[in-house]
């Protein structure tokens, strides 16, 4: 058995702090008791979606018709053997550096701006300062209703700021290939990209990361942003951030809602202003679909 809550708001599980209720809820802590929880949904015909740390995510305020799961126990443990990290899929990526730092890895120090898990990192192939998870990943753990195995990163798709996992294949295990590295040298890098994060992106403010991914343009979606004029432009609660124009902020009482009409706009503007189209790298959970 594993329990399941009812109704637990999804603004609880993600970092912008929108969403409705999930329609259930459990934190399988081993991979018994994952397969115990997808068999609970299979059972009930009821969609399953796994949140990391929420970071990337935009979920419905009408609330999301499926059980969600956040891995915890095993599944977010994180241990070394040899140049390999072996990571839970729920291990967050500030406890996967920290163990890597201490074991004397290099390699994943461009994660430590990405405020996620080792899981959400697979699913959307994170990525800063020129690395991202495909070229550190040797395989992952998918499992399903049906059964589970180890993919390659060409297996997963991974490509810019995606992959081909779909809702209901949950990403249990990492294991990715790391090189030795003086711990000292890690930190002074992680502290050198930490401060350059702060001085351009709004990371005391609850966001969720990049709106859009960057076109194919010389101006990133940021600068295109700012140049419509739309930093500090707000709808609702939402707010472009006055700092980097590719974030929205909760400046209090935001809604989903509020945030993709916001997200709208900035499309719309893009489109108009620059003939751009911009595609958004946030993801959606639930019934919830991007303006035109
Ligand atoms: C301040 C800030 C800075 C950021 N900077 C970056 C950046 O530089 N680069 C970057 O790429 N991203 C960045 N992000 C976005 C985000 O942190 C990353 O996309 C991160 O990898 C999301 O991980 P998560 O665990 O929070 O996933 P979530 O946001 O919880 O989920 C994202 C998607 O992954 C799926 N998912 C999560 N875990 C699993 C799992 N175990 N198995 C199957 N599916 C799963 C979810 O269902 C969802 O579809 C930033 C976000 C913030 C708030």
């Amino acid at each position: 058995m594993i329990a399941v809550e009812q109704a637990v708001p999804l603004a609880r599980l993600t970092t912008i702090g929108t969403g409705g209720p999930a329609r259930g809820f459990a934190r399988p802590g081993s991979l018994a008791e994952l397969e115990t929880a997808l068999a609970w949904a299979r059972e009930r015909a009821l969609a399953v979606a796994t949140v990391g740390l929420g970071s990337n995510l935009l979920s419905a305020d009408a609330g999301v018709e499926a059980l969600v799961l956040r891995l915890g126990g095993e599944l977010a443990a994180v241990a070394s053997d040899g140049q390999t990290l072996l990571a839970g899929g729920g291990a967050t990526n500030a406890v996967c550096l920290h163990h890597a730092r201490t074991a004397g890895l290099g390699g994943l120090e461009f994660a430590c701006a990405i405020p996620g898990t080792a899981g959400g990192g697979v699913w959307m192939n994170a990525g800063a300062y020129g690395s991202d998870w495909s070229k550190i990943l040797i395989r992952a753990l998918v499992v399903t209703a049906t059964g589970s195995g180890w993919l390659s990163p060409a297996e997963l798709g991974l490509s810019y700021r995606r992959s081909s996992l779909e809702h209901g294949q949950v990403v249990a295990q990492v294991e990715y290939r790391l090189t030795p590295r003086p711990p000292a040298e890690i930190r002074t890098r992680v502290a050198e990209l930490v401060a350059r994060r702060k001085a351009t992106q709004p990371t005391n403010k609850r966001t969720f990361g990049s709106v859009f991914k960057n076109p194919e343009h010389e101006l990133g979606a940021g600068q295109i942003l700012e140049a419509c004029g739309l930093k500090g432009h707000r709808i609702g609660g939402a707010l472009i951030s006055p700092m980097h124009a590719n974030f929205i902020e909760n400046a209090g009482g935001a809604t989903t809602d509020d945030a993709l009409a916001l997200l709208g706009e900035a499309r719309r503007r893009a489109r108009e202003e620059y003939g751009v189209e911009l595609e958004h790298e946030v993801e959606l959970l639930g019934p919830i679909e991007p303006p035109a």
